[in-house]
């Protein structure tokens, strides 16, 4: 089983210089290789990556003479991974023609020569042409290393070392089936009635960001006080991330945790964002963002998840008689059944009924969910689910 951690890194002045000349290496050789590529297209000539390597490696001591202070590494894997990921995508047909990089493009490289090339003694890693560079934390499996990304995120470097490892995950079963609520007033609420609060990160940190931008464009460009407000923004931004980040991923960790199968439902993103009183809310939450972790925390534990139906009215149905109430207001936090007299907090009923569409699902279904309704639904309330599905989905935003 191969697992990747992103480790923060702690290089010193003359090792964060070495990564940025790295990861500018491995960018040269992946434009050069890239536009190599283009010029055989247009000839009719296919050049593969091992023809497209063989071709860069025997120009770049002449060209680029200052890749000799460089591990090779770099240049070997934007050819041999990125640039051939980026080729058989866009041959099979799922993605455009790959771009050339930018300068200003996210900075990372692969420094690994392959599997068991790179050693990590503690908080210490070894990497080729840089030396001892310290990690924050140590690896959290042991194994052996197969791949090693270096990035670099707001101000700080990381290291995402992937590891073959044979430790196993737990086994779900016995465990409840969950279902899972998200929201702006709560990140997550699950039938099980754990609550899970929404940091609110951009909300906490909103004036003092608009302060410093208001600060940046006072500045000439490309001033070293430009630069400084510039960093000083780039930190923040980064904090903001790392807040939210932090909260996602203890939320969706306990989650997983305790299910056997996890039933959510599917956002409808760009119909939200059309309410640009909740455009600034939503992209707080990034709730989009948090399902996606739960999906891939729920895979990798072999947790089932179960995608309710785009107009399922979870808010409004009533998780004891299956009544779907459309007059349930925006400010109602609670769900009061006119037909049989339930009442229970608005958000835990929504996370029961989707528990309810996660149990009734079977293994014949979709996995994606297209086709699954909870049993207890009536021919009436079906017929009402179209209308008042994207209000639905509104209300639920609204409530920050
Ligand atoms: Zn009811």
């Amino acid at each position: 089983m191969l697992k990747t951690h992103k480790i923060a890194l702690d290089p010193n002045n003359k090792q964060a210089t070495q990564f940025a000349q790295h990861c500018g290496y491995a960018r040269v050789a992946y434009n050069h290789a890239l536009a190599d590529f283009k010029t055989g297209v247009d000839e009719n000539v296919w050049r593969s990556h091992i023809e497209l390597c063989r071709r860069f490696n025997a120009i770049k001591y002449d060209t680029y003479d200052w890749c000799q202070a460089m591990s090779q590494n770099a240049s070997k894997n934007a050819i041999y991974t990125n640039l051939n990921d980026a080729v058989s995508r866009w041959k099979s047909g799922q993605n455009r023609f790959p771009k050339f990089k930018k300068r200003s493009h996210r900075k990372s490289y692969q420094a690994d020569s392959g599997r068991g090339s790179i050693k990590v003694v503690g908080k210490r890693i070894q990497l080729p042409k840089i030396g001892e560079v310290r990690m924050f934390e140590t690896l959290r499996y042991p194994g052996i290393i197969c791949k090693v990304v270096i990035s670099k995120q707001g101000h700080r470097w990381f290291a995402s070392v992937t590891v073959e490892t044979s430790v196993d995950e737990p086994d779900p079963r016995g465990k409840p089936v969950v279902g899972v609520d998200v929201g702006i007033k709560h990140l997550a609420v699950t039938s099980e009635g754990q609550y899970f609060e929404n940091p609110k990160a951009l909300r906490r940190y909103e004036r003092k960001l608009k302060r410093l931008q208001r600060q940046l464009s006072r500045k000439v460009k490309g001033s070293r006080n430009w630069y400084k407000l510039k960093n000083k923004i780039s930190k923040l931004h980064y904090r903001i991330v790392c807040i939210r980040n932090e909260a996602h991923h203890k939320a969706t960790t306990a989650i997983v945790k305790g299910a056997s199968r996890i039933g959510i439902e599917s956002l409808n993103v760009a119909g939200m964002l059309k309410n640009h009183k909740l455009a600034k809310a939503l992209s707080d939450a990034s709730l989009s963002g948090f399902l996606e972790m739960l999906r891939y925390k729920a895979e990798a534990a072999a947790v089932k998840v179960v995608e309710a139906d785009r107009f399922y009215p979870s808010s409004k149905t009533c998780s004891a008689c299956g009544v779907v109430d459309s007059d349930l207001s925006l400010s109602d936090r609670t769900y009061n059944c006119s037909a049989c007299g339930h009442t229970q907090d608005r958000d835990l009923n929504a996370a029961i009924n989707l528990r309810n569409v996660a149990v009734g699902h079977t293994e014949t279904q979709n996995a994606c969910g297209d086709s699954v309704r909870p049993q207890q639904l009536g021919h009436e309330s079906l017929r009402q689910e179209d209308s008042i599905a994207i209000s639905d989905q509104l209300l639920l935003f609204s409530l920050s």
